[in-house]
């Protein structure tokens, strides 16, 4: 264990991992401390944070909300500065009193700083997959040029890093590596009636059946734009072709993820489906820590089931598949239509059928293109919004929602 505690920035910290997160950190005060946390417009429960894990640094996107919370914390005598605005953020990421970064804002929003983490070479905790589907490649090289640590949050992903091969894990080939096997619970619609899942409602596609997640990634993992948003995510983490990625569904969410190797060995990870494990997990390798996860009770699980996904009912995951094989900045395409899509879908703008039809709409429509500088990345995020947005004005014009 080093001497000093690790020093973390948590990124998102009101959201579920930012909290899970920060549960983590407070069971090892010996081993870690906060460093900065940040919100984006939760001022009340960012104090509460602040109050309780008293980080040097705060941050929010806007000012005024930034010198609320400042106010707040004076009166409660706490000592955290609060800093407002995008650079602020990139440069709490970077700061050179930071070691460990917590990577959790949810979307596009949290590329820049995730990035900023990364070209100061920190150990990145990455749960924001939306990083690496927009800019993968730019990511993963300002990782190898800074001698940055990218330990992957997201279940499948850590799930995958520990069973991959001790030089694969310190940013080697996959060697005798054959195929990654991508687990998905199949979301909240997975025995629905196909033709039933069009007309789903906000509150029945955030109700998953196994995991407690943030509002967005729960409407992804119903229409399984997750799963595809992993796909793309696994691809440009373990740099292994895109046929030897593949998709299973299963039901329980037990096996994380799985790594079959040439020899015909097929490696799983297995846990109660509980963020705090990889979070754990990242957090200390090459060591193990306790987390607060409840031990497995495979007698109370009993079985584990699997087959295999069908693009009808989950038309996102071959959108994704479809974007991955395109390339480019195709990626950051659908990425960014989703998000319109699902905040649309979320607000009542648009039907759950709806979400499907838009992203397959805005993908055809903007044109990829290479995705060699963040420039063009975050050009081909822009115009894919535009898009999507005009879309769902111009169909409320036609006639309502779909
Ligand atoms: P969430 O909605 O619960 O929390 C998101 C956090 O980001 C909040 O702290 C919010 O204040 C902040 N945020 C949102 N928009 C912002 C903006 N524009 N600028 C600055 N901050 C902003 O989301 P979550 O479920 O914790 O997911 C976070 C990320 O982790 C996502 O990329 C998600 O895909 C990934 N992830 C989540 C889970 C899970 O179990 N929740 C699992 C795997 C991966
Ligand atoms: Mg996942």
């Amino acid at each position: 264990m080093s001497a000093r505690p690790l020093a973390v920035t948590v990124l998102g910290a009101t959201g579920s991992i930012g909290l899970s997160t920060l549960d983590v950190l407070a069971r090892h005060p010996d081993r870690y401390r906060v460093h900065a946390l940040s919100a984006h417009r939760n001022v009340d429960a960012l104090a509460g944070l602040c109050e309780r894990h008293r980080p040097e640094y705060a941050v929010l996107p806007e000012s005024s909300a930034a010198s609320r919370l400042q106010a707040r914390l004076h009166a409660a005598g706490c000592r955290t500065e609060v800093l407002a605005g995008a650079e602020a953020l990139a440069a709490v990421a970077a700061a050179p009193e930071t070691d460990a970064v917590m990577a959790a804002i949810v979307g596009a929003a949290g590329l820049l700083p995730a990035l900023a983490a990364a070209r100061a070479g920190k150990r990145v905790l990455l749960a924001n997959k939306e990083a690496l589907v927009m800019s993968g490649a730019l990511f993963m090289e300002a990782v190898r040029a800074h001698g940055a640590q990218l330990l992957p949050i997201d279940s499948e992903h850590n799930a995958i890093f520990q069973c991959l091969p001790p030089a694969a894990q310190a940013g080697g080939r996959p060697e005798g590596v054959t195929r990654l096997l991508l687990t998905a619970s199949g979301g909240p619609f997975r025995d629905t009636p196909v033709d039933e899942i069009p007309h789903k409602t906000p509150a029945e596609a955030c109700a998953h059946p196994n995991w407690s997640m943030g509002r967005k990634i729960s409407v992804d993992s119903a229409t399984m734009m997750n799963k595809g948003l992993e796909l793309i995510e696994a691809f440009w983490l373990f740099g292994l072709p895109r046929e030897r990625i593949e998709v299973v569904i299963h039901p329980q969410s037990v096996i994380h993820s799985m790594v079959e190797y040439a020899d015909g060995s097929v490696l799983a990870q297995l846990g109660n489906p509980d963020m705090r494990t990889p979070i754990a997990h990242a957090l200390a390798w090459p060591e193990r820590i306790a987390s607060g996860v409840a031990p497995l009770d495979l007698f109370r699980i009993g079985r584990l089931d699997f087959r295999a996904p069908d693009l009808l009912r989950y038309p996102c995951l071959g959108l994704a598949q479809a974007a991955l094989a395109a390339g480019g900045t195709a990626p950051a395409i659908l990425n960014a239509a989703n998000e319109v899509a699902v905040a649309a879908f979320l607000d009542g703008r648009l039907g759950f059928g709806g979400i499907a039809q838009l992203n397959a709409a805005v993908l055809d429509a903007v044109p990829a293109a290479a995705a060699d500088t963040l420039d063009a990345v975050l050009a081909a995020d822009a115009a894919a919004r535009r898009a999507a947005e005009a879309r769902i004005d111009g169909d409320k014009l036609a006639g309502g929602v779909r």
